[in-house]
């Protein structure tokens, strides 16, 4: 089992296209990397990180809206599922694993999603504003989507140049050997799910 400490990946390791399992157990080593997911978090600014992000294959992710430790709230997702999707609204979003990208995407203003919490509690709320959008963007990483994915025809234009230069600094960090083969990353996935899921 690789147990090296944490990482985010970028776009376009293959851990972003990863359809998450759900967890079956949760354990002292899975609190410990919920914890490191937070520190990774607030070390990049973000209010939200996804499973997939840190290359591990759960259904999970966590949020801070306020961004920073000891202020808002910590808030951890496990096997969410979204339901009853109401409204639409287009708003600027930008994803760590995409630094420095930004563009409108269209989504639902209110969802209800039902999770269970780290103390194993059932959530079961109705979310609108950056919660809701924030919990929407978490949840197409458990699919293997990402928010440029979502980026309407006329806007792609703007975001398909940052895509390729992503794309040319992924594999120029493989050819360094830097970043595994598809093969690699696949079983180490498979490891995680074998462990958790
Ligand atoms: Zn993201």
């Amino acid at each position: 089992m690789d147990t090296a400490p944490l990482k985010i990946v970028f776009y376009p390791h293959p851990a972003l296209r990863h359809q998450s399992k759900p967890i079956k157990r949760v354990d002292a080593d899975l609190k410990r990397i919920i914890r490191e997911m937070f520190t990774l978090m607030y070390e990049a600014n973000g209010i939200g990180l996804a499973a997939n992000q840190v290359n591990l294959p759960f259904r999970l992710f966590v949020i801070n809206l306020a961004a920073v430790p000891d202020e808002g709230e910590e808030l951890v997702f496990l096997n969410p599922v979204l339901s009853k999707p109401k409204g639409s609204e287009e708003y600027e979003e930008g994803c760590l694993s995409l630094p420095q990208l930004y563009a409108p995407v269209l989504r639902p203003k209110q969802v209800m999603v039902q999770a269970y919490n780290l103390r194993g509690e059932e959530i079961s709320t109705s979310l609108d504003g950056m919660l809701a959008r924030v919990v929407q963007h978490e949840y197409d990483h458990l699919e293997g989507v990402l928010f440029t994915d979502r980026v309407k025809a006329s806007a792609l234009d703007e975001v398909q140049p940052a895509l390729d230069s992503f794309t040319s600094e992924f594999d120029r960090l493989r050819q360094q050997g830097e970043i595994p083969s598809d093969e690699q990353i696949a079983q180490r996935l498979q490891q995680w799910e074998q462990k958790y899921c």
